[in-house]
């Protein structure tokens, strides 16, 4: 625990020296490909000087798309394999200013194309609670790596659910702020429309102490423009449960597992009342229509000729087909066919208005609402191998994160409980949405959740 962590050493009961040694240690000897790359320069170089600042040092790891000036940026790409970073992102640059220890690359899916790690072209990581099965994705390294101790916190990005998702199959906590919270500055761009930096840890104080480190406004990232700071603590508590939650799609054991959840705040003096969202049913179609379009013109810029790998003879075809993966040509091809003059009318037009529809729609439900509330997964983690071959059957994963996403809100995940399946036991997790620009009454209703576990 961050906030732990930064107590004992400043009252002397912790050794920094020690504990980052110790961290490192775990690292090096893990076998769940939590991180691919450490920042063995920046960890010699900065760790006494880090230990002297507010954050004393604190181990953190990053998602392998953000920046540190000189280090391997690889977006577990081979695309990038090779890739050092010409200047740091501002959320690592901010951290780095209180002291933090940035000490390496946490294990992702290909530019964050993916649930579950499989699609990174190193390895997929593994789920602390199942060894032979998936992490979650794409942050599913950052969620390991803070699961199991390899880092006090870490950061990850979440396009459509990349960061609590594996949050909720690892039992960490991943928060994804409003969309603009904190700057996107030096992080490798998957959908710009969609994409925010965000955190995984292991107690909702330590994911208010980021927060408040890393966002604010940033003159490199526009959308961090409008952000001024709330701070309000929910009186109602008052939270709306969507009917469109509960599809087919949903694990009964986890569906029995949220009721028991909605008992239990009914019993702490929640009010919950069941609501219609119809576009709920719709989202996975919006999403990976729109994000596809985006992402297509945003991976534009590797073309084998200014950065990245290069065919010999700077052939961009050639360049392309070899250094991508499969998931990211599938997106490719998605996302160019959505934008086609032909196809623009049907497909990429009705998005948008559904999607604005939709934020309509959220705006509204939090003038009534605290919060809206689902599981985060549909189901706890599966076996590795078991979903890279039905991609349809990987989409539904994101079925409850995207559409705070597509509406830009805030949206966490806490640990929910576990699922018993044969000898193992699965944990999967609970999400609130909240209001557009109201984060910290998210968190302060996160930590009235957290508290009854
Ligand atoms: N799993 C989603 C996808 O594959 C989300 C990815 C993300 O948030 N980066 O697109």
């Amino acid at each position: 625990m961050l906030t732990a962590y930064i107590k004992n050493v400043e009252n002397g009961t912790l050794n920094p020296q020690n504990f980052i040694d110790e961290t490192l240690q775990k690292i090096q000897t893990a076998k769940d490909n939590a991180f691919v790359h450490l920042h063995h320069q920046h960890i010699s170089r900065d760790r006494e000087e880090q230990i002297k600042k507010p954050l004393h040092g604190a181990p953190i790891g990053i998602k392998d798309n953000m920046m540190l000036t000189g280090e391997i940026t690889s977006c577990c790409s081979k695309m990038l394999e090779t890739y050092k970073a010409p200047y740091t992102a501002t959320c690592c640059q901010k951290l780095l200013d209180k002291g933090a220890l940035l000490i390496g690359k946490n294990n992702m899916d290909e530019f964050a194309m993916g649930s579950s790690t499989e699609h990174s072209y190193f390895w997929p990581s593994k789920n602390p609670h199942g060894i032979d099965r998936i992490p979650g994705g794409s942050s599913g390294g950052s969620a390991v790596a803070v699961a199991t101790g390899q880092c006090l916190a870490a950061l990850g990005t979440d396009t459509g659910g990349s960061i609590r998702q594996p949050a909720a199959l690892c039992w960490v906590i991943g928060f994804k702020p409003t969309y603009g919270k904190i700057s996107r500055y030096g992080v490798q761009s998957l959908s710009s429309s969609f994409d925010q930096v965000g955190t995984l840890t292991k107690t909702v104080a330590d994911a208010k102490l980021l927060l408040e480190i890393m966002a604010g406004e940033d003159e490199n990232d526009l959308t961090t423009k409008e952000h001024e700071t709330t701070v309000t603590t929910s009186k109602t508590k008052k939270v709306a449960i969507p009917n469109q939650i509960f599809t087919e799609a949903l694990d009964p054991k986890v569906e029995a597992l949220f009721r028991q959840k909605l008992d239990q705040l009914t019993g702490k003096g929640f009010q919950i009342d069941f609501i219609d969202i119809p576009l709920l049913l719709h989202v996975g179609a919006l999403y990976y229509i729109l994000m596809s379009a985006e992402l297509t013109s945003n991976l534009g810029r590797l073309d084998g000729m200014r950065f990245g790998f290069q065919k010999e003879g700077y052939d961009y075809a050639q360049t392309r087909s070899e250094a991508f993966g499969k998931e990211v040509k599938k997106r490719l091809m998605l996302g160019n066919y959505v934008v086609l003059h032909e196809n623009y009318k049907t497909y990429y037009k009705p998005a948008l208005q559904a999607r604005q529809e939709l934020t309509n729609q959220f705006s509204q439900l939090f003038k009534t609402y605290d919060a809206i509330i689902t599981p985060t997964t549909p189901a706890p983690a599966s076996k590795i191998g078991a979903k890279t071959t039905d991609s349809l059957k990987m989409y539904l994963e994101d079925l409850y994160t995207t559409p705070a996403n597509l509406a830009g809100i805030p949206a966490i995940s806490l640990p929910m409980g576990t699922i018993t399946q044969g000898e193992e036991v699965l944990p999967v997790g609970i999400q609130l949405m909240g209001a557009k620009r109201e984060d910290e009454k998210l968190l302060n209703l996160a930590e009235m959740i957290e508290e009854l576990s």
